[in-house]
């Protein structure tokens, strides 16, 4: 009798023979790259196709365990019998994509006309959810550039933005994650953001104040450095501004 190998690479089949959980083999990659994997990292490049399919039922089983803990009758109550795996499907695909799904594809154009004048983009609209509790943080973002060797189109700003900010966050540091990202697409030779958001952490629990809002911002290389020009960014986004609440 022959047998044929599947047609896996060596490490796959190590890693079925192991019987671990999905949620198990994607960690040990990680930790074998000597990766992070804080809330707000993305750990897409860790991730082989149909795996997160996997991963999807795994956490829906978690979180009927979870409601069971919390004494919700999960067989009978018509209203939950469903929950855990809505929820594990808007974890991994809606509301913290941003780390499990990879980067929205974003091409960058040589800045052939030499643009040199400062913009800004805003509102984009922004959603997370604070790493602490994990309720929404939803709020608007304004990005100024000052243009470097690349440009990218206007609507990639809020692509980049709403897949940075779709993760488990402090505000923060979700501000400079997407610096970062901004500046590895375009190189600009000024860059600012400016996020302000409303807490739910605040507004639903807690302390219970339902106005109040986080103002940050995060500016870079020209703009950081010629007072002028970030006045002039932080004047355009005074203009750009709406009255939403949330
Ligand atoms: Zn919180």
């Amino acid at each position: 009798m022959t047998s044929t190998l599947p047609n896996d690479n060596i490490k796959n089949i190590d890693e079925k023979i192991t019987n671990k959980l999905i949620s198990e083999i994607i960690r040990d990659r990680i930790k074998n790259k000597g990766t992070r994997f804080s809330a707000n990292d993305n750990i897409a490049d860790f991730i082989n196709p149909g795996e997160l399919k996997v991963l999807e039922k795994e956490v829906a089983s978690r979180i009927k365990d979870l409601l069971k803990s919390l004494v919700i009758d999960v067989d009978n109550d018509h209203n939950t019998q469903e929950t855990a795996e809505r929820v594990s499907k808007m974890y991994l695909n809606e509301v913290f994509k941003g780390r499990y799904h990879e980067q929205p594809k974003v091409t960058s154009f040589p800045n052939d006309k030499n643009l040199d004048e400062i913009y800004t983009v805003g509102p984009i609209t922004v959603r997370s959810a604070c790493s602490h509790h994990l309720v929404p943080i939803l709020g608007e973002c304004w990005i100024g550039i000052k243009p470097g060797s690349k440009v990218i189109g206007l609507s990639k700003f809020a692509r980049v933005a709403d897949w940075v900010f779709s993760r488990p966050h402090i505000q923060e540091e979700a501000v400079m994650i997407l610096a970062d990202e901004i500046e590895k697409l375009c190189e600009p030779k000024g860059l600012g953001i400016i996020v302000k958001a409303q807490h739910y952490c605040m507004k639903w629990r807690g302390v219970k104040e339902p106005n109040t809002s986080m103002i940050n911002s995060v500016v870079r290389g020209d703009f950081r450095h010629d007072i002028s020009l970030k006045q002039e960014f932080f004047e355009l986004v005074k203009q750009q501004s709406s009255n939403n609440n949330y």
